[in-house]
Parts: C-alpha cells; structure tokens; sequence
C-alpha cells in the first residue's frame, strides 16, 4: 500500500479521491499568522472551514497545499481546518520566491536537511509532516539563491521520494532551466509537476515540458494573465496531443489570505474578496467542467485528471 502524508497523518493513496494539486488555504508570509492575526481577519479558522467544507460538499476529498514557509504556512491551522472540514490536506516542504537574507551563504545540502526534517519528523515539534516538496523561480529565472533552493528541493527528493512540484514563469520559459538543474542533479522527472504552465497558451513549449517526462500544473483558474476560456482551450488542445495522464489542473486559490485595509480605513467585503472568483476551490467544477463536456470530454477523462493523475504521480513509477 502506497500512502501519502497529510496534516492529518499518513493516508492510502487510494483514498486521496477528488484531488486539487495546487491550492493554498492560508497565504501569508513566515510569522504573520502568530504576530498579526488581525491581518488575515476576524475567526480565519471558521472561515477557512467553511471554504473547505464547500468544497468537499462539491465532491473536492484532497488539496494540495503550496504553501511555503516564506508564504507563511502555518502546519497546525491546516491540520485543524482539515479536521473539521473533513478534506485531506497534503502540505509541502520547500521554498517559495522570498529568500531571507541570513540564508544567502547556505549550502544546498544545509538547505535540503530542513525539507528532509519536514518530510521525516515534521515541521518543527508540530509532528506534521510535509507530503510534496516544492521549489521556485518566477519572472527573474533562476537566481543564485533560488539555484540553491531548487538544487536543495532536488536532494531532498531524492532522499524522500517525495514528489516535486515547481513553481514556474511559462512566459519566460523558466521551466527550461528549472528541469536542466533537476536533470544535473539526478531527479527522475517523472516524479516532477511543473506548475503555472497554463499562464501561456504556447502549446509547442508545454508539450516540450511533457515529453521530458514531467507532469504540468495547469494550475491557475480563473487566474490573471491568460483568459479562463484560453486556459481550456490549452487543456483541451494537451489532452488531444495525448498528454491527458500527465495533466493536473487546479485554481491556485487562497480560502484565507492577508486583508489590506482600503485606503479609508475600511476593510473589504467577502464579496469584494471573492469577487474576481466567487466559486473558489469549484470553479473547475462549477465552470470548467461544462465546458470541457461541451467539448466532448467524457466524466472518465475528468477522473483521470483529478484522480488518477494525483494518485499516479504522489505512488511515482
Ligand atoms: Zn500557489
């Protein structure tokens, strides 16, 4: 039996189910939760519950949570907001885009014995343990301090086991560096997920990631740079090329983020926040899914991207 660690314990891969592999329910920054709890708003474990508990009522059984320790993940609050919604959580280990300065002269094998700490005894004394590993580069490419992130996130894979997902910048072709330091270092791309890949509609350069042999994080609904309606249509365009098993779409959504407050000293309204998408962690379901039926795609192909593909890439092999 192959199993996974959630907030909640380890779990039968078999039962991750309905799986959203990039998703965050709280973003932040390291410490903001413990320090200034006022930012992220009034009763944010009710609030995350609720958000997860929507989900789940929408037939959502698994996130994965993306967020780092430099995006302020906070291993207990998930682990409670999990338990009370009734959702697997799997959260990761690794590093996001922020590098503090103190850590400019680190190794990245000092760097990898932290990620290989969450993944075999948990996050600090919480006994919570990370289930994916993670690493980042965005618009700047692959600066020397995220090279010894990314070179560290690798080791710690190949330690773990674990899988890897990467943040990535599809526009600049970030992923080509990305995977050529993965490749240096001996990682099995099969067990790597490059993410944000549907930013670009450039099919030509996705399916360049695909036949290295990684998944793609089709990650960012209704996102921002590229329309929901383009971001199906390369979805749709992969799976005709015949990349369906390797296609793990999700939204990137936030359930509880910090709340700025307007300039006239309001806070915004749960429907300003949630305006841009008011279905949340469903959108896919709510809004994509028909699409994609209208397309021709059948609820067993569904399954594959949202069951079998989690499944498949946290067994690896
Ligand atoms: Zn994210």
């Amino acid at each position: 039996m192959a199993t996974v660690n959630t907030v909640l314990g380890t779990l039968d891969t078999a039962e991750l189910g309905f799986t959203l592999m990039h998703e965050h329910v709280m973003v932040a920054a390291s410490g903001i939760y413990s320090d200034y709890p006022a930012l992220i708003g009034a009763d944010a474990v009710a609030r995350g519950v609720s958000r997860l508990k929507q989900a789940k009522d929408g037939g959502v059984d698994t996130l994965v949570d993306a967020t780092t320790h430099d995006l302020g993940r906070n291993a207990p609050l998930l682990a409670t907001v999990a338990q009370q919604a009734e959702v697997n959580v799997i959260v990761c280990t690794g590093w996001w885009l922020d590098v503090p300065r103190f850590m400019r002269g680190v190794s990245a094998d000092q760097m990898a014995r932290l990620f290989i700490r969450d993944v075999e005894e948990g996050f600090g004394d919480t006994g919570i343990k990370a289930g994916i590993l993670k690493s980042a580069a965005d618009s700047d490419g692959v600066t020397p301090e995220l090279e010894v992130m990314a070179r560290a996130a690798a080791r710690a894979q190949l330690q773990t086991g674990l899988p890897l997902m990467i943040h990535s910048f599809p526009t600049g072709q970030v992923g080509r560096r990305q995977i050529a330091i993965l490749k240096e270092e001996g990682v099995d791309l099969s067990r790597v997920k490059i993410d944000h890949s549907n930013d670009t509609t450039d099919v030509e350069y996705l399916s360049w990631i695909l036949d290295q042999g990684c998944y793609l994080g089709l990650d960012r609904y209704p996102g921002g740079y590229v329309s929901s309606t383009a971001r199906t249509n390369t979805l749709k365009a992969l799976m005709d090329a015949g990349y369906t098993d390797r296609l793990c779409p999700s939204h990137d959504a936030i359930a509880l983020h910090v709340i700025p407050e307007k300039p006239d000293g309001t806070m915004p309204t749960e429907e300003e926040l949630t305006r841009r998408n008011p279905h949340g962690f469903l959108y896919m379901k709510n809004v994509v899914f028909p699409q994609l039926r209208d397309m021709g795609v059948s609820d067993e192909t569904l399954d594959v991207l949202f069951v079998d593909n989690p499944r498949r890439f946290f067994e690896g092999g």
